[in-house]
């Protein structure tokens, strides 16, 4: 389906495009966002049996409720729009639209291979990349971004901007 790389990026940029301009739109018809009860939560919980909605695994006590049609889409808040999510998976879905969260999953599993089973060294030089990227994070949530992530971790209604 896609000719070469370039062709690739063409495809995410304009997914990208897409989104962005969905977002504006959405912006108007979104409604204010509002804290959730205790019983709102552990609806929200109940439906997928307490496990995050985007990898499956079971989810602790920091699962944030996620919206299905992202906020930034003019989602709603209304528990039919609600499922519950790990933290960081939430934070990885943020709010791609759906085509574009596929090509992520699918290049993040064509990656995996090409690291881990074929030691192919363009992807370990993306791994090493990777690392890094990851302890920067790491070591920025430690020195005062602290009280940003625990919002989110804390079951918080709403999405990244
Ligand atoms: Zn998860």
């Amino acid at each position: 389906m896609f000719i070469d790389a370039a062709d690739v990026e063409r495809h995410l940029y304009e997914l990208r495009r897409e989104r962005l301009a969905a977002k504006m739109r959405g912006t108007d018809a979104a409604v204010a966002r509002k804290s959730l009860t205790v019983a709102e939560k552990n609806a929200v919980l109940a439906k997928t049996g307490g496990c995050c909605h985007v990898c499956g695994g079971l989810l602790n006590e920091k699962w944030v409720v996620a919206h299905v049609v992202p906020h930034a889409y003019g989602g709603g808040h209304g528990i039919e729009n609600l499922l519950p999510a790990h933290a960081s998976c939430n934070g990885a879905r943020w709010f791609y639209g759906s085509e574009e969260f596929q090509w992520i999953i699918k290049m993040g599993v064509y990656f995996r291979t090409q690291f881990e089973e074929l030691d192919n060294p363009s992807a370990w030089t993306l791994a090493q990349q990777f690392v890094e990227h990851e302890q920067r994070k790491i070591k920025r949530r430690r020195n005062g971004r602290a009280s940003v992530s625990s919002a989110q971790e804390n079951g918080d209604v709403g999405a990244k901007p």
